[in-house]
């Protein structure tokens, strides 16, 4: 039997003061809320420009999105903490990245005056600024499991991969990674890069446990068998599904 009080994830939360679009903090209070109702407990660090990522510690790494001006300000500092990130992902460590902060684990966002902020190349996509801005509510469907996930999308960058990166998701109503090939973020190793805010897991119970359970498992642990009623969340996720785009 695993001793609850055994049961603790650490989470790297990067830059909260600048990459906090729509709500994207949610995403950790939805962490915290299902780790608690099972007895874990989720420790969370903010990590700020100029801070320090001490790299062995994180369990769970979770970066936001913001405005070209604000991605612009953590682009440079993000490329200093590259090779701690990168060793992180390469043992297996559950990184969610939301839409600016997605677009900067890949290789570069070219935003539409030209300008590249170089990306810490975890995974093999870049992104072009579009012409049009990609808003509103989209319904996808996970390529892994065929669970379908909810949330909403506000971005003029379009993300293209590179050979052999999976996405995420197939897009059942919205525009997903580039508004043209049908899909919707980037699953690579335990890393999920996605375009979806709204927050994304409040609504999203299924990936918010999924997130939970590759941290827990990374460790060796299991996910504490508690059901947790789930009504609340599936409600705001039916909702968000009635919502056209
Ligand atoms: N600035 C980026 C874009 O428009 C990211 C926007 C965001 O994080 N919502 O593509």
């Amino acid at each position: 039997m695993q001793n609850k009080k055994q049961l603790t994830l650490e989470l790297a939360y990067l830059y909260p003061r600048l990459l906090n679009i729509y709500g994207d903090r949610g995403n950790i209070l939805a962490l915290r809320y299902r780790c608690n109702a099972r007895g874990i407990n989720l420790n969370v660090t903010t990590i700020e420009i100029g801070e320090n990522i001490q790299g062995d510690k994180f369990d769970i790494y979770f970066i936001g999105g913001g405005q070209d001006q604000q991605q612009q300000l953590v682009a440079g500092d993000l490329l200093q903490k590259k090779s701690v990130i990168i060793s992180a992902i390469d043992s297996d460590a559950v990184f969610l990245a939301i839409c600016g902060g997605y677009q900067l684990l890949g290789k570069y966002y070219r935003t539409k005056d030209g300008n590249e902020l170089k990306g810490i190349e975890a995974v093999d996509i870049y992104t072009l600024a579009g012409e049009k801005r990609m808003i509103g509510n989209v319904i996808c469907k996970l390529l892994d499991s065929g669970e379908r996930i909810v949330g909403f999308e506000n971005h003029s960058g379009k993300t293209y991969f590179g050979s052999g990166v999976k996405p995420l998701a197939k897009v059942i109503q919205g525009s997903g990674n580039n508004g043209e090939d049908g899909y919707e973020g980037i699953r690579h190793k335990n890393v999920f890069g996605t375009y979806l805010h709204g927050s994304l897991l409040p609504k999203n119970p299924y990936l918010t446990d999924e997130i939970i359970l590759l941290a827990l498992e990374r460790k060796g642990l299991r996910l504490p068998e508690l059901i947790i009623d789930d009504a609340i969340e599936n409600i705001a996720h039916k909702k968000a599904e009635k919502i056209s785009y």
